[in-house]
């Protein structure tokens, strides 16, 4: 009996778990993706000899597209994940903080960290807002509803503190106002939940507690974030499954509700591969696009209402041995274009010679803006600058510099995103035969492990092992630090 034939649109983590599962379990898959390397947003990128790491003239450099650290409560996905890095994974040390003031917090915020840093009046501001907005939700003189990201955050932290920590940063990276921002994100991403739940945790951590998933990670030890997907890619070709890097998806072609085949570019050539089962981990609104016949108009108006926030990455390599202790850096204030710096030192101290550093300057935009469509250039000289000002390095350390973009990293959570995604939803949902999952297809602020955990649940699901739905992960709560 031959087995069913899935075809796999997009190599990042959740298209590569997915086929990877299936293909462990007997089923012929073939992956298809645009770019030259496997990953998507979780790719790396290497130079230099990886033999030479150690020696005193190593050149040996890895780097990723901003910083990425994995996390999961999950035993059985991190021992998954560790399986698939083998013998080259290494446990680190997570740390993060957030550059107020001209000084740093931790982050998530520590209650010890904010008492030790910051002036006593703005403290007294602060518990006086918090104290405040608890009086006025308790008595219901407000109604607050959570409309959007701004309310969330006022109602459960006050205005100072959700001003200082929340809004600021939020406002700078989405390139909008807090107002304009949905509430969903901030309940998918923040946990803490209240002031008097930090109080509580800070006050009753255990001393000496054993090293867990909040204080440590697991990442690769050489070569960077992409060797998960190295991993998964090497699994799935041994297992006899197929992946095509540099083969865009072209055209999704149906007859009534099933896909029948997908048409892709190779080597200048057009190709088709006719599958049993699609399954879809490209942009949901690729996806629709390409789809023939084509969408009704209201699917394609809807797809064009969807928005991607982008980020240019700015890398500068430094001639010193290391510029923070910290896997990144949040840049939140206004003066500043950079809104987060990240080392990948701190994530493998393989990850660059000894006595250089490199850092990675993130600036959110969006593709086809002015900030996009600048030059390697003047994008460094904002860098520079920034991380100047802001007191991280000083301009003759940097030994080179070298710049990249993505133009869809985060899926834009305005308040009418989930009226535009439905029809969209609906729109590709109605073939039979295909299934889209991951961040991109499901326009879902999706962490490493949830698409992860997407991908394996298509999986099992199409195998008949599970009746659980790939698309309720990443809906809960969820910490994200
Ligand atoms: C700056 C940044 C930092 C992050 N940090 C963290 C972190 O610290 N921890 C964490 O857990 N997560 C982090 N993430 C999130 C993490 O990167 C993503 O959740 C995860 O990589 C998404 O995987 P995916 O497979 O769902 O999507 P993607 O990685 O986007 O995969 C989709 C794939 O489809 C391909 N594709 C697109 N169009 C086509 C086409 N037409 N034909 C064929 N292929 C196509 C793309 O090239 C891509 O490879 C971060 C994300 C960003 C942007």
């Amino acid at each position: 009996m031959t087995s069913k034939h899935v075809a796999i649109l997009g190599g990042g983590l959740a298209g590569l778990a997915c086929a990877y599962e299936m293909a462990k379990r007997g089923l012929r898959v073939t992956v298809i993706e645009r770019e030259p390397q496997v990953g998507g947003m979780a790719s790396s990128f290497e130079e230099g000899d990886r033999n030479s790491v150690g020696h005193s003239d190593s050149d040996y450099w890895s780097h990723d597209f901003g910083p990425h650290r994995f996390h999961s409560n999950e035993k059985e996905l991190m021992a998954h994940v560790v399986e698939i890095l083998g013998d080259n994974a290494v446990w680190s040390k997570r740390r993060s903080r957030i550059l107020m003031s001209g000084r740093l917090f931790d982050y998530p915020l520590e209650l010890s960290n904010v008492l030790r840093n910051m002036p006593p009046l703005r403290i007294a501001r602060m518990l006086i807002d918090y104290a405040w907005v608890r009086v006025i939700d308790t008595l219901g003189l407000v109604d607050y509803q959570d409309r959007n990201f701004k309310e969330w955050v006022e109602k459960r932290f006050g205005r100072s503190l959700a001003d200082l920590f929340f809004i600021q940063y939020t406002e700078k990276a989405w390139g909008i106002p807090a107002t304009e921002i949905s509430a969903v994100w901030a309940s998918q991403r923040i946990t803490l939940l209240s002031l008097a739940d930090t109080i509580i945790k800070t006050i009753f951590r255990p001393r000496n507690a054993p090293r867990t998933l909040v204080t440590d990670f697991v990442y690769p030890k050489l070569g960077g974030i992409g060797e998960l997907s190295r991993g998964y890619q090497r699994r799935i070709e041994e297992l006899g499954g197929t992946v095509h890097i540099d083969a865009p998806a072209l055209r999704v072609h149906c007859e009534g509700r099933r896909v029948t085949q997908v048409e892709y570019r190779k080597d200048g050539d057009s190709h088709f591969i006719e599958a049993d089962e699609f399954i879809s981990t490209i942009p949901i609104t690729d996806l629709a696009r390409r789809v023939v016949p084509r969408a009704p108009e209201k699917v394609r108006q809807a797809i064009k209402r969807l928005g991607y926030v982008s980020i240019v990455f700015v890398y500068l390599k430094l001639d010193r041995e290391r510029v923070t202790d910290d896997n990144w850096v949040y840049l939140p204030e206004k003066e500043l274009t950079v809104h987060r710096i990240s080392e990948f030192k701190n994530f493998s101290a393989s990850a660059g010679p000894r006595g250089k550093t490199m850092l990675c300057a993130e600036i959110t935009c969006r593709a086809g803006d002015e900030i996009w469509n600048a030059s390697g250039e003047t994008l460094e000289e904002i860098a520079v600058r920034d991380l100047t000002t802001s007191g991280f390095i000083q301009p003759g350390e940097v030994l080179e510099s070298f710049v990249k973009r993505i133009p869809f990293a985060y899926p834009l959570y305005d308040l009418e995103y989930q009226d535009h995604l439905a029809p969209v939803l609906e729109f590709v949902h109605q073939l039979e035969n295909l299934e889209t999952g991951g961040r991109q297809g499901l326009f879902r602020y999706n962490n490493m492990d949830q698409s992860i955990e997407m991908g394996r649940l298509m999986a099992a699901r199409m195998l008949g092992e599970t009746e659980s739905d790939h698309e309720s992960v990443a809906t809960q709560q969820r910490y994200f630090g």
